[in-house]
């Protein structure tokens, strides 16, 4: 009997005697999903590593936030001396703080980290989204840019905003991420030298129906709103194919394309790596993918080694433990990234919150590791 012969046949047989060990069993009916908190039994070597290897850029960082209400003053959510503590501690040199607003809300991040701890912190601006739909904001933008770059910001973050949320005030239409509108804003930040830390589109299960297929279902139950299943928003592949397009009509801006681009695709990142020379990659809040795929990464670590900047996505918050700023959450990168472990976990979390699989550390040699770390970064931000 060959296997399919064996499954068919043996359905009917399996499925009584489940049924006869879950009536022996009752409590293993109804535990719920949520509670279910397997432990590893495997015996693998467990390295503690306290302290990065190398000093290190944190590229990809909110210590402050949307200025909200309030244009002159920036939110800050991660206090610079607990900040200072834990960088000193983990041999983090820099963090930038890639929201950085603009206007006077930038001026005041800008005073209250980098110039008041030269060194230790950066600051990034964020484009006018409030200002996209009026007729002059093509050249409005190109100015805030300039203001921004003399007050002392080093690059332009561009959240996830455009391509999924932003929408023209007139027709309500999404705002296409290679729209015309910012093309000066592209042009200019190159001229500048200020690098682009662009996240474009998610996860492919946030493109899909939330059911028993997608494997990020706790994930999306936990965060309904990060789904962009149906409604008119544009697929995975189409928000990263007009990333593209805006790539290759300003080959002179450098775009460090957040969470590895598409950290569940290399191969497709590979040849959008091959093809843009202006393209970057940070690694911030998917070294779950990365390291569910250890093999790969590796390679794809070996082939981009100069396009690879270190980041974590550390922000303040409970909600996503994949990015909470803390000793803990630095600790797990460095295992990934500098040592052979085996099946752990990707998040200081009880249980894994993007998807129920563990991680492999990838082991780097020293001379990647150094790139990683801090020189690729170094290069980008000019310091
Ligand atoms: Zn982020």
């Amino acid at each position: 009997m060959n296997r399919r012969q064996w499954l068919t046949s043996g359905a009917a047989a399996l499925s009584a005697s489940a049924s006869a060990q879950t009536q022996q069993s009752s409590s293993v009916q109804g535990l719920p999903l949520e509670q279910y908190q397997p432990k590893s039994m495997l015996h693998v070597p467990e390295t503690h590593v306290p302290r990065a290897r190398f000093p290190l850029i944190d590229f990809h960082t909110h210590i402050t936030g949307a200025a909200g209400r309030d244009p002159d003053h920036i939110r800050i959510s991660l206090q610079p001396a607990d900040c200072l503590a834990v960088m000193d501690r983990k041999n983090i040199q820099t963090m930038v703080s890639v929201t950085g607003s603009y206007g006077n809300a930038l001026k005041d991040a800008i005073a209250k980290l980098p110039a008041a701890h030269p060194g230790r912190f950066l600051v990034f601006t964020e484009p006018a989204w409030d200002k996209a739909s009026d007729p002059g904001y093509p050249k409005l933008q190109p100015t805030l840019i300039e203001d921004a770059h003399k007050a002392g910001a080093r690059g332009l973050k561009v959240l996830k905003t455009l391509g999924l949320y932003l929408r023209d005030s007139g027709t309500n239409k999404l705002v296409r991420i290679d729209d015309p509108r910012f093309d000066p804003m592209w042009d200019t930040v190159g001229a500048l030298k200020m690098p682009v830390a662009i996240h474009v589109s998610d996860p492919e299960a946030f493109f899909l129906p939330i059911d028993r297929f997608n494997e990020r279902w706790e994930e999306l139950h936990a965060h309904p709103n990060w789904s962009f299943h149906g409604k008119d928003f544009p697929g995975d592949r189409e928000l990263q194919e007009a990333r593209r397009n805006v790539m290759r009509r300003h080959p002179n801006t450098q775009f460090v394309c957040l969470h590895v681009a598409d950290s569940e695709n290399l191969p497709y990142v590979s040849e959008c790596l091959d093809a843009h020379p202006n393209m970057y990659v940070d690694i911030a809040a998917r070294i779950g993918e990365l390291g569910r795929q250890p093999r790969m990464s590796r390679k794809f670590f070996d082939k981009y080694q100069d396009r690879i900047v270190f980041g974590t996505d550390a922000s303040a918050g409970a909600g996503t433990p994949q990015q909470t700023f803390c000793d803990a959450l630095y600790e797990i990168y460095f295992r990934f990234l500098e040592t052979e472990d085996e099946y752990f976990d990707y998040a200081p979390a009880p249980v894994p919150p993007q998807g129920r699989w563990r991680i492999y550390g990838i082991g780097l040699p020293e001379p990647i590791l150094r790139k990683v770390y801090r020189d690729n970064a170094a290069r980008l931000l000019g310091v």
